[in-house]
């Protein structure tokens, strides 16, 4: 069974055949598909989605740090909703930083705030980090959050990598070490402890190589999980089945 901790499954694309996307899914023994969202104009659709199909779609809310700014009581708005919704939600997310914005005050407070909830709530979170690990480490440790979560689409190096093992985060590896040129990320990933590990499309986002942004579907997952246990040669079912199992651990609700 394959688990994609990280699919926009909400977004157009595949929104608009929704049964047949989970019903192929199923076929194909991908059971479990986490869907973050990105803000106030997605919370809605992704709850919705993990309602209706509460055995397939684990969901997340949270503010995507690409999608600022937001109305001023969007973090009240966010805390109310999680806090009725809890039992429903496998995640905060997704949220985090991006440093290829000119907004890093707001990026901070909006990501601190989230981090605060996420304690409180007792739930993982979803990490969207791009070239700002030097700020977003002392502020995951400083959190010290009950539940790590993920970090998610990594491509740092193997300090960091190591560092946010030792937090109790999970990296998500998907179709991005699967490219050519993505020789430094295969060298880190087959070094890594398997247990610290989770797979991920990031669809419509991450291209399988050859693809075009916007063409990646969580089927996937498959495609990336086969791959990536070529490249530890490891037992395709070994990695398979234990990174299954790590991830349902982390996305397991509450009964
Ligand atoms: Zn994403």
């Amino acid at each position: 069974m394959y688990f994609d901790t990280h699919c926009h499954l909400d977004f157009p694309v595949f929104d608009a055949q929704i049964d047949q996307w989970l019903k192929k899914l199923q076929l194909e023994q991908v059971s479990h598909i986490c869907v973050p969202s990105v803000g106030p104009s997605n919370w809605q659709r992704v709850m919705q989605l993990g309602k209706r199909y509460p055995d397939q779609v684990y969901c997340a809310l949270g503010i995507h740090p690409c999608f600022l700014p937001v109305q001023s009581d969007s973090i009240a708005q966010l805390t109310n909703l999680v806090q009725t919704h809890r039992h429903v939600l496998s995640a905060i997310g997704e949220i985090g930083l991006d440093g290829r914005f000119n907004n890093d005050n707001q990026q901070e407070h909006i990501f601190a705030e989230q981090l605060t909830l996420a304690k409180t709530v007792e739930l993982p979170v979803l990490v969207h980090c791009v070239k700002r690990h030097h700020r977003l480490m002392p502020m995951l440790k400083q959190a010290a959050l009950n539940k790590a979560g993920v970090i998610h689409a990594f491509t740092g190096d193997y300090k960091t990598a190591s560092s946010y093992i030792d937090m109790g985060f999970k990296l998500g590896v998907g179709a991005s070490f699967m490219w050519p040129s993505a020789r430094p990320l295969r060298d880190v990933l087959s070094k890594l402890p398997l247990q610290a590990l989770v797979f991920e499309t990031d669809a419509p986002d991450m291209p399988l190589p050859g693809h075009k942004k916007g063409d990646a579907t969580p089927l996937d997952v498959i495609n990336v999980a086969k791959n990536f246990a070529s490249l530890r040669k490891e037992s395709t079912k070994m990695v398979i089945d234990s990174i299954y199992e790590s991830s349902c651990m982390i996305f397991r609700r509450d009964a």
